[in-house]
């Protein structure tokens, strides 16, 4: 949660600014051109609808509220009240639809929804429907809240719409979903900051600016990380190769015969297996950082130790391994439920790996990495040539 929570916390603190103030109101009409304009570009070529549709209808808010300024006019005055009521509506509405379901029925069903809306609010300026556009604007309760700029109706409407939103965040802990709660905050900010001026602008684009952010973060998650161990991916660990220290040790992990599980077993369960020994991996000790390197090979690193004294650690990790049984189910099960229970004949089997380790430690200061690996490998093949399930070093 702690980027967005970190960029409205320094929006804040740049629109309190004394020092600040005068900067700010001359660049405030620039920042939504530049963060709407750069994180629709990067919605559309990232192939993300769900942010870029968010990224419009914010930066829609924002054009409209400029164009018809609420203390102007009643005219700004029914577009700010409609706003305000459906801004946090939409924004919920978004968060709860999943990405790839903008091409599907429900999402186009939202996207009529969405384009309607200029429509409706235009509708509601016509002099016939007065009654209505005053209806937004309706005191519910009369309780003095001062520092409430906006209809109770709106009011309502960000309740809602932040209790969908944190919910859609408890079920899929997503940036994107942490990060549109923090966008709606944005949203009642700059609602609440009267809907026009440097501070509304300010907190709306920011709002923006955090979807940005978190697409770009999901990105680079994606990247640096294996889909199916969670584990850091290979990229993250020619990453961390260049920020290594003078001494280390880098261990070369890799699973014994697990051609002949997969043939076994099948392939999903040798995924499970995978994801299994990745967990088991990311409790190895003694500083050691584990990579899933490609297909069943793992690295780990360990900064600032020398192979020498990686080698409990890796011993450890392979009896951690070897003693990690785990069941599966028969390969005679049968894909649909039978009439009768009917006895497996094969039953249900409890499977053990095992795993080869070499490890190797640079042989001086100005040693290639990518060589340390490769001394690593060889040290993994004797291990394997000498009948499996041990470390060599
Ligand atoms: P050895 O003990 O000599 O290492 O024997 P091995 O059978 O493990 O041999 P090798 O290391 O060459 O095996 C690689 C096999 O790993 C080939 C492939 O079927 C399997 N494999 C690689 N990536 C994955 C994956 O992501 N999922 C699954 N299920 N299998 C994978
Ligand atoms: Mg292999
Ligand atoms: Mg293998």
């Amino acid at each position: 949660m702690a980027p967005g929570a970190v960029l409205l916390l320094g929006a804040t603190v740049v629109l309190q600014s004394a020092s600040l103030r005068e900067a700010v109101t001359v660049s405030a009409p620039v920042y939504p051109w530049i963060v709407f304009g750069a994180g629709l570009l990067l919605g559309w070529r990232f192939n993300r609808s769900q942010l870029a549709v968010a990224l419009a209808v914010l930066f829609a808010a924002n054009r409209a509220l400029a164009a018809f300024p609420p203390d102007a006019s009643s005219t700004g005055r029914t577009v700010f009240a409609a706003i305000a009521l459906l801004l946090p509506l939409d924004l919920a509405l978004l968060a709860w639809l999943a990405e790839r379901s903008i091409v599907l029925w429900s999402g186009r069903l939202v996207l009529g929804v969405l384009l309607a809306e200029p429509l409706a609010v235009a509708l509601l300026l016509r002099p016939e429907l007065a009654d209505l556009a005053r209806g937004l604007d309706r005191v519910f309760v009369s309780v003095a809240l001062p520092w409430l700029r906006i209809p109770q109706l709106a009011l309502l409407a960000f309740v809602a719409a932040l209790s969908l939103v944190g919910l859609r965040f408890f079920t899929r802990r997503t940036v994107i979903q942490s990060n549109f709660v923090w966008t709606l905050i944005a949203a009642f900010l700059a609602l609440n900051s009267g809907g026009t001026g440097a501070a509304s602008t300010v907190y709306l684009t920011t709002g923006g600016l955090l979807l940005v952010v978190s697409l770009i973060e999901t990105s680079h998650r994606m990247a640096f990380s294996d889909e199916l161990t969670g584990l850091p991916s290979r990229r993250a660990l020619t990453d961390a190769l260049l920020r290594l220290p003078e001494v280390y040790a880098i261990a070369m992990v890799d699973i014994d015969h697990f051609k002949k599980l997969n043939d076994q077993y099948g392939h999903a369960v040798g995924d499970q297996v995978l994801r299994l020994i990745g967990t088991t991996l990311t409790r190895t000790e003694g500083g050691g950082r584990p990579f899933r390197y490609g297909g069943e090979e793992f690295a780990v690193l360990f900064p600032g130790k020398a192979a020498e004294e990686a080698v409990p650690y890796l011993e450890d990790l392979r009896e951690a391994i070897e003693a990690s049984s785990f069941v599966v189910r028969g390969r005679d099960r049968p894909t649909r439920r039978p009439d009768k229970p009917v006895r497996s004949a094969g039953g249900r089997k409890s499977l053990s790996v095992t795993v080869s380790i070499g490890v190797a430690e640079p042989d001086d200061l100005d040693a290639d990495p990518e060589d340390v690996i490769r001394t690593a490998d060889q040290a993994l093949y004797r291990a394997k040539r000498t009948g499996r399930n041990r470390v060599c070093s």
